[in-house]
């Protein structure tokens, strides 16, 4: 029996889930999303995933900024028109 030793890189129909809004998608259509930055060190780490919808809503701003803009909006931890606005303040004083 042949091993395909090449395909343990990645399976073409592999679907993700969004981090932001929780779709599906396919992993070839999502962003990988790395919030340790360092896209080569892959062992032991989960990369998470954003749907191409939210990665161009979200990452306008430098990456690095966004789980640090979310928390300050109080991502989840209040309703949802609040969060955006806040949110939308936060990225809007970065500048
Ligand atoms: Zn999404």
């Amino acid at each position: 029996m042949t091993a395909h030793l090449g395909k343990m890189w990645v399976d073409p129909d592999e679907e993700v889930t969004c981090i932001a809004c929780g779709e599906t998608v396919a992993r070839e259509a999502a962003r990988e999303y790395d919030k340790h930055g360092d896209r080569w060190d892959r062992d032991d780490k989960a990369f998470e995933y954003l749907c191409t919808d939210c990665y161009e809503d979200c990452c306008h701003q430098p990456r690095d900024g966004l789980e640090a803009t979310l928390v300050a909006a109080d991502a989840g931890r209040t309703d949802r028109a609040t969060f955006l606005s806040q949110y939308h303040e936060r990225v809007l004083d970065d500048d």
